[in-house]
């Protein structure tokens, strides 16, 4: 029953949130199921685009890394590097591609944007460079305003700290004490307002289920 109540308000809320993000000029779809993100996918990014990713739980429960490494994309994978000079190269080619992949950490019921990122990996290439941004973002993502973004990205941060194994006090806690650790995943915050200077840049992909943490 929880479960069926829980896709009803997550259909009901999903469809109020593709008309925000579309009159905020982002490119917006709702999709019923992670399984139907790859479909979409193939409607979105032509064969042979050069495509790359940000870290992402998200992007892994959606099929959407095996997606782009199984077919005709010319992907630069980070989990393909080997040495921290290759990851930097990645990184840097990730700038020039055709679609970039993320996820969110937080989007409000008005449409903003919220991510937190550690080296800015994630968030740079986001905000500059590639023609492209396609995110994927499951519901659980969706909060009131930004001060509850910001208390939802901090009570999730430990568990991103201890999914990178980062030696951060959070991992030793389970919770932030907003550290001043050299590993700190804490460190760039940054807030999409809107795509209107680039509409259609952003194509988000909402799915009416929890993805990702
Ligand atoms: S600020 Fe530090 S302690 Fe808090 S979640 Fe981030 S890495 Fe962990």
């Amino acid at each position: 029953m929880r479960e069926k109540l829980l896709k009803w308000k997550y259909k009901e809320l999903g469809e109020q949130m593709i008309q925000t993000l579309k009159n905020k000029k982002h490119d917006a779809y709702l999709v019923d199921s992670k399984e139907d993100v790859v479909s979409t996918l193939k409607n979105i990014v032509p064969e042979k685009s050069s495509v790359a990713i940000g870290g992402s739980i998200t992007l892994q429960e959606t099929g959407v890394i095996d997606f782009l490494k199984n077919n005709d994309y010319k992907f630069f994978n980070r989990n393909d590097a080997k040495t921290e000079d290759e990851k930097r190269e990645i990184f840097l080619k990730s700038f020039d591609v055709d679609f970039f992949f993320c996820s969110a950490n937080a989007i409000t019921k008005d449409g903003m944007i919220v991510q937190l990122d550690g080296n800015g990996t994630r968030v740079a290439p986001m905000i500059y460079g590639p023609k492209n941004v396609v995110m994927v973002v499951g519901m659980n993502k969706i909060v009131t305003d930004l001060q509850s973004a910001d208390e939802r990205i901090k009570e999730i941060s430990p568990m991103n700290a201890k999914r990178l194994d980062t030696k951060t006090p959070c991992v030793r806690f389970g919770e932030c004490i907003d550290c001043e650790s050299r590993e700190r995943i804490c460190v760039h915050k940054t807030i999409l307002q809107t795509g209107v200077r680039h509409p259609g840049r952003f194509k988000i992909i909402l799915v009416t289920e929890d993805l990702g943490l």
